[in-house]
């Protein structure tokens, strides 16, 4: 029992990793790659843990001795966890200061470690000008210094940079493995486990949080009812929640996600149609709402809306007009039948 228990999933990559341990075949530079909280930097803490902890060797990571403990809270004096700064429109932006700042910390020998180690989150947001800084380091690293960065995908890094550090790809994890963990580990009750387990698009992290803050079911829920409350409408309706909606920009990028869910599961359930096919739905709750819809509409009104979401979700990570955004897209969501 050592704390590479606590990573659910992954295995293959935890393998690939206490190998390279084992055998002292360590890269001095990895990039974890995978969607948002699938679990790439509890990985790399993990990582640093292993790198640094006290206990006997087959031990690591013990998650108890003073490393351990200090590096789960980000205190370690030797592992420095970099983050991309948050601008409008939850744009992420990593900078060359930062980068700089931290080439001068890796140059200073290790106070206490073993290793130092510098955990780089979503590298993907790092300016040109900041992933070149960085490529100094990456091609020349000081002495005993582990390299950890996290990224969406490794085609939105500088290929200079991904080609220089071993890849982990790590993969959305299925339901029923987050259903049992956020039972077993989190004692998330059996109902409320199973929703968010099929809401997390394979995201643990995700659930977890979900489990832990209520705001974010609620959010969730007052998302759907918009959307439920625009489909019954008609089009003075459909403007005025556009404009209701405009003047909260921050939280399109949700709002619109969550539709776009919704109409995901809407274009299953309407391809299925009278085949018993075992479908994997996001809005497991929502069966009731959407299985009369799947059976009244077109596949070309459902697929018009689907493509439409997906188009305002890109048209406004490219600053468009918002309110014509919206005004564009609930108009193409199906008008219900006058009486
Ligand atoms: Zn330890």
């Amino acid at each position: 029992m050592n704390n590479w228990d606590n990573i659910v999933g992954h295995s293959w990559a935890v393998e690939m990793i206490v190998s390279g341990l084992a055998n002292d075949r360590l890269g001095h530079a990895y990039l974890i790659t995978g969607p948002d909280q699938v679990g790439k930097t509890t990985l790399a803490r993990t990582f640093a843990q292993a790198l640094n902890c006290e206990a006997p060797e087959v031990e690591r990571p013990c998650g108890h001795c003073r490393p351990c403990k200090l590096i789960a809270i980000d205190r370690h004096p030797d592992v420095k966890l970099v983050l991309p700064e948050v601008s409008g429109r939850g744009k992420l932006t990593l900078k060359i200061e930062t980068i700089r700042q931290l080439q001068q910390d890796l140059n200073l020998s290790a106070y206490e470690a073993r290793y130092k180690v510098a955990i780089l989150e979503r590298f993907d947001a790092a300016t040109i000008g900041a992933a070149n800084a960085f490529l100094k380091t990456l091609e020349e690293p000081p002495g005993k210094v582990v390299l950890l960065l996290t990224a969406i995908d490794a085609d939105m890094l500088l290929p200079t940079i991904s080609s220089r550090c071993r890849t982990l790809n790590l993969r959305p994890l299925p339901p029923d493995l987050i259903e049992q963990s956020l039972a077993t580990r989190w004692q998330v009750q059996a109902e409320k486990a199973t929703l968010l387990a099929h809401l997390a698009d394979g995201r643990l992290g995700w659930a977890i949080q979900a489990a832990q803050d209520e705001t974010i079911l609620q959010t969730r829920a007052e998302h759907l009812s918009q959307l439920h409350s625009a489909l019954a409408g008609r089009r003075a309706h459909r403007f005025a929640l556009a404009d209701k909606l405009s003047r909260k920009p921050e939280t399109l990028p949700d709002v619109l996600k969550t539709w776009l869910s919704w109409w995901r599961d809407l274009t299953l359930l309407n391809q299925r149609r009278g085949q018993s096919i075992n479908l994997i739905l996001t809005n497991v709750d929502e069966i009731e709402h959407l299985e009369p819809l799947a059976a009244s509409w077109t596949s070309e009104q459902i697929n018009a809306s689907l493509n439409q979401t997906n188009e305002a979700l890109w048209q406004l990570e490219r600053n468009a007009n918002i309110r014509l955004v919206l005004e564009n897209l609930l108009l193409v969501y199906p008008i219900p039948e006058l009486a």
